[in-house]
């Protein structure tokens, strides 16, 4: 690995993806360095809820700054990248939650019953917080979007260590001007002072033949705290993430799903939650088991930037909703330490340290 990129990014996820574009777009010259395929980490799948409520106000703005980002990563595919499902939740104070919404701009209703926006649902399940700009984010276009745009700056490499400006991979060293790392579940392992919990979560998808909105079930009240979205046309997936899975962060395989871990009460959950929840939902048609990483505490959306000389650390939970400010706030931390001018017309200045 001889060239010496302005940022080498760790981890060809939705994150990488989006900090490789902000960087590019500000003139950087950018290498994006993954293991394997680009996106097949937690970021791999169909679908991602988006939804604006978050705990906090600054969360929520960078939702709704998010959400206008992904109507520009929109416009610039071709193609629409999130939907106009709306999002719908249940549970919590649904009145001061819509409160909160509208104090920041965002549209929001409370509804008594969801009717046509999720004719699957129990008739009796409400009150019911609405976000009409809410919906399903097209996750796999979106990542083969953000590799089209990047092209052969998408590199395959297996990273090993990782320093300020410098990086071992298994073909040899790179120094480059930042390394921005944000390689998932592989993140603790090249950076040990960033503390993950792993959960590992499944997510079961049935036939559904009406309309569905992203869903976010905060009530307990059919038995299970979960999470949904459509996942292509007459699909409905529900999600539950439960198993805390716990491998030494310095083993290779920290980023996959432990082997022998048994999943059969989780999926009982998830078939009695639908059956009382969603009665008319069809037949389970697909499931996927995937390891998400935590960031320990309340917060289901917490996530860690960490900037340092030469080195910028992002990693978190629920990251895709977020992804163009992430990457944006990923392009900021490492404009602001930038210690050469990019040389590309239209480059952003470096600003000083
Ligand atoms: C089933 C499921 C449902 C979810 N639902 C939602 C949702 O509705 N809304 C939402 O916003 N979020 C959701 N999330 C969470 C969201 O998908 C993740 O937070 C996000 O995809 C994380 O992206 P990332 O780029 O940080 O990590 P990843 O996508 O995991 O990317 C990290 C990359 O780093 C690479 N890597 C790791 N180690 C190395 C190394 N040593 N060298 C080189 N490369 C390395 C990996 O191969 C991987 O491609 C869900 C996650 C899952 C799994």
């Amino acid at each position: 690995m001889a060239r010496s990129p302005d940022v080498a990014v760790v981890g060809g996820g939705i994150v990488g993806l989006a900090a490789a574009a902000a960087l590019t777009r500000r003139g950087a010259d950018v290498v994006v360095l993954d293991r394997g395929q680009p996106g097949a980490g937690q970021s791999a799948g169909i679908a991602r809820g988006f939804r604006h409520l978050h705990a906090t106000p600054p969360q929520i703005a960078a939702a709704a700054r998010a959400r206008a980002g992904w109507d520009a990563w929109s416009q610039r595919a071709g193609e629409p990248l999130l939907g106009k499902e709306g999002a719908l939740r249940l549970g919590g104070d649904v009145a001061a939650d819509a409160q909160r919404l509208r104090i920041a701009g965002i549209a929001a209703e409370v509804l008594k019953r969801a009717g046509e926006r999720m004719p699957a649902l129990a008739p009796d399940a409400g009150p019911l917080l609405w976000d009409p700009r809410g919906g399903a984010i097209r996750a796999r276009r979106a990542i083969a979007w953000l590799c089209r745009e990047l092209g052969d700056r998408v590199r395959r490499a297996d990273v090993r260590a990782v320093a300020p400006g410098r990086l071992e991979t298994a073909g040899g060293p790179l120094s480059c001007g930042h390394v921005v790392l944000c390689a998932g579940a592989g993140t603790e392992r090249l950076w040990p002072h960033v503390a993950m919990r792993r959960v590992v979560h499944l997510r079961v998808t049935f036939a559904c033949d009406s309309p569905a909105a992203a869903w976010a079930d905060r009530s307990g009240r059919f038995g299970a705290l979960t999470y949904g979205v459509a996942d292509g046309p007459g699909r409905f997936a529900l999600g539950l993430a439960e198993l805390d899975a716990q491998p030494a962060a310095s083993d290779p395989r920290a980023g996959a799903v432990p082997e022998g871990v048994d999943l059969g009460a989780v999926r009982e959950r998830v078939h009695a939650y639908a059956a009382s929840a969603f009665p008319r939902l069809g037949e389970p048609v697909d499931e996927v088991v995937r390891l998400l990483t935590v960031i320990p505490g309340d917060d289901e959306d917490a996530y860690v930037l960490d900037r340092g000389a030469g080195l910028t650390v992002l990693c978190g939970h629920n990251l895709f909703k977020l992804a163009p400010v992430l990457g944006e706030a990923l392009a900021d931390a490492v404009s602001a330490g930038a210690r050469r001018s990019w040389k590309r017309a239209g480059a952003t200045p470096p600003r000083a340290r």
